[in-house]
């Protein structure tokens, strides 16, 4: 295995993920929780899951299952997780007094070449490493549920994290086969929501409008944009549609204006409880609620293929 162990501290969903992730690029990794029965669910869930992957071709790095279960080890103590870490992925739930509170105690076990990285969603690392001893090697390093199977990572600095580590944290991400973003600065959303909450706009503007069904909305991206977006992004659409981009605009700025000015609402959209009762009942034919677990798995299923298949081609 490779030098060097790295800390995942919160054994849930995104623990889980990102200790079979590093562990796959042949890292050591000690993993912490709090809730020591959770801790051994998430042992003997990461060994089966690893199996399972390699069952089904999903299984990342040249070892095997076993070999990298073996990498993965547990901890009932978060100095004991930490010692010897070179790099830290905090995955505790999503609540700004635990973050506080997490990174805190983790300050006083750091030292001045630790690495330490929040799975946070929402909450900027200004908010909880402000007047730590160790904040500039402090930020956010957020992974796309599920992580395993979408490379996404957004790395997000505060302002007073070191931008050489933030450097050496992208490299990293590549080198476990993660696709790093980096953001110059802290931005709420940071940049995948931005994207999403616009598109989440106006799919919910156009159905309470009446201008189509939820399945054909949910059907314009992944039948359409959905396809194209696995591989270019809006800007080189932009590129690849018109003889470059500043061609692009030129043809087409107006007419993107005039449906923006026609359609748009005005931000920020709400969504209301009558339309989502609504969709919900469409989506109650084909998914109710007491079959989202099975709805689930179809899409990780789709997602570990398309992702398999992405590094083919
Ligand atoms: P989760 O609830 O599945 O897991 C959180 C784990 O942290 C639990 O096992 C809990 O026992 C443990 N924990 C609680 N307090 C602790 C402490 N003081 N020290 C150590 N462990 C502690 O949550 P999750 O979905 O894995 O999310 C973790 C983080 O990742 C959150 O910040 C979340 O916003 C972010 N995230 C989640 C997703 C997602 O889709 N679930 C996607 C991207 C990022």
């Amino acid at each position: 295995s490779k030098q060097g162990k790295v800390a995942i501290v919160g054994s849930g969903l995104i623990g889980q993920n990102w200790s079979m992730i590093f562990a796959g690029a042949g890292y050591h990794v000690t993993l912490y929780d709090t809730d020591m029965d959770q801790l051994m669910r998430a042992k003997t869930s990461i060994k089966s899951t690893l199996e399972q992957y390699e069952r089904d071709g999903y299984l990342r790095g040249k070892t095997t299952a076993v070999q990298q279960n073996a990498l993965v080890s547990t901890s009932s103590s978060l100095s004991e997780c930490l010692s010897d870490a070179f790099y830290v992925q905090e995955c505790v739930p999503e609540n700004l007094e635990l973050k506080k509170k997490v990174f805190k105690e983790m300050d006083t076990m750091a030292n001045k070449d630790m690495i330490l990285a929040s799975s946070s969603s929402c909450l900027c690392a200004s908010m909880f490493t402000e007047g730590l001893t160790h904040k500039s090697n402090m930020l956010v390093a957020h992974p796309i549920n599920p992580p395993y199977f979408i490379p996404l990572v957004e790395l997000v600095p505060a302002p007073w994290t070191n931008q050489e580590l933030v450097t050496r944290v992208r490299t990293l991400m590549e080198e476990i086969g993660q696709s790093p973003i980096t953001l110059r600065r802290e931005s709420l959303g940071f940049a995948l929501n931005r994207i999403q909450y616009a598109a989440i706009n106006e799919s919910w503007n156009m159905y309470q409008s009446g201008l189509l069904s939820a399945e054909d909305i949910d059907r314009v991206c992944h039948d359409g944009l959905g396809l194209r977006y696995a591989f270019i992004g809006p800007l080189e659409t932009m590129h690849l549609n018109a003889n470059g981009i500043a061609d692009y605009c030129e043809r087409y700025a107006e007419g993107a204006y005039n449906v923006q000015k026609e359609t748009f609402k005005p931000v920020p959209v709400m969504y209301d409880v009558e339309t989502a009762m609504k969709v919900q009942e469409e989506f109650s034919q084909t998914m109710p609620l007491d079959k989202l677990a099975e709805r689930r798995s179809w899409r990780d299923k789709r997602l570990a293929e398309i992702s398999k298949l992405k590094k083919t081609l």
